[in-house]
């Protein structure tokens, strides 16, 4: 064990994906069952790399529920964390692809078994387990899963993980937009690592994509803060460097899951040597490679069947 365990917490579901692009969710002929939500794609794109991943969070007691968690132990990823909720069913996301490769979703959750979880329920052996503590910002939005997304978030720091969020904004989720920001900001400071989109960087800061804009969100306990911007790569910032890393030109066909692939590429990369985080020679390099990852992950459907292993990431890097 070189690396230690990279601790993935809140939602796991299932996207419902047409089989053709560019059509409404009512007008698609078929759907392909695609098993997602950000934090465990985070924790499977971990584990396709080769690093220790473990998921925490809530599923129904349900056949999706248990295909879900049947998922994860088939990609190598330690499920000690996943509890089965007895009442409520798995959640549910249709995902509408746009021919340009965007995607919209319509979600099943009310309420979904990861919004139950409950801080007493917390498999704390597994969270105090982790050198990385890796979150979104869903479970924020109601209790009892807030409360234990908090404890969850204490405990790991607690136990000395580097904890890194990716807001992950899916705003139709939240009661208003004005919730929302204040949610995903409130735990703005404890984290290590944020990785923000270009969508997200403009809907927290309400400025349009820029240094400026990206430094307001700048923390004094920040080790790294990334802006994801699509086919035009990541831009980094660290307290002592920044610059831009551009992306691979691939063939889109779905962009699910493209930004959990660069975070778990990225902190599978950190979690192996944390010198990434102060030399920008190292870090330029991680985030080629992340961006890799990112890119491959937008030529196939889906999000989870999407994430690539080493071999893919090498195959694109050595082009
Ligand atoms: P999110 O999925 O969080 O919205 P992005 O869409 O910005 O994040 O994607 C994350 C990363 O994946 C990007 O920084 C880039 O490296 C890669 N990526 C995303 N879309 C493309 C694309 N169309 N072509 C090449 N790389 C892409």
């Amino acid at each position: 064990d070189s690396g230690g365990l990279i601790v993935s917490f809140g939602e796991m579901l299932i996207d419902f994906v047409p089989t053709v692009s560019g059509v409404s969710l009512a007008e698609a002929p078929g759907f392909l069952k695609a098993p997602g939500g950000a934090p465990a794609n985070v924790a499977i794109a971990v584990a396709r790399l080769g690093g220790r991943a473990a998921f925490v969070g809530k599923l129904g007691d349900d056949e999706f529920g248990h295909m879900l968690a049947g998922i994860l132990k088939d990609n190598g990823v330690n499920g000690d964390g996943i509890l089965f909720d007895q009442g409520a069913r798995t959640a549910l996301a249709f995902v509408t692809l746009r021919s340009d490769g965007e995607r919209e979703f319509m979600f099943y959750r009310n309420p979904s078994a990861d919004m139950l979880l409950k801080p007493t329920e917390l498999n704390l052996d597994v969270i105090a387990a982790a050198k990385i503590f890796h979150y979104g910002s869903i479970s924020l939005i109601t209790e009892p899963c807030r409360s234990a997304h908090l404890r969850a978030m204490e405990v790991a720091k607690e136990a000395g993980a580097l904890l890194s969020y990716d807001p992950n904004l899916r705003l139709p989720l939240w009661p208003s937009p004005k919730d929302a920001r204040d949610q995903i900001l409130s735990i703005w400071e404890h984290a290590d690592i944020i990785k923000v989109s270009d969508v997200e960087l403009e809907f927290l800061t309400d400025r349009e994509v820029s240094d400026e804009a990206a430094l307001s969100l700048w923390h004094p306990g920040l080790k790294l803060l990334l802006l994801t911007l699509g086919e035009k790569g990541c831009r980094y910032y660290t307290k002592d460097f920044r610059g831009a890393v551009d992306t691979f030109k691939v063939k889109t066909v779905d962009t699910t899951g493209a930004g959990d692939a660069f975070v778990g590429a990225l902190l599978t990369k950190i979690l192996h040597d944390h010198s990434v985080l102060e030399d920008e020679t190292r870090l330029r390099e991680v985030l080629k490679f992340s961006n890799a990852c990112g890119a491959i992950t937008t030529t196939k459907k889906g999000a989870i069947p999407a994430l690539p292993n080493e071999s893919e990431v090498h195959q694109l890097l050595q082009g």
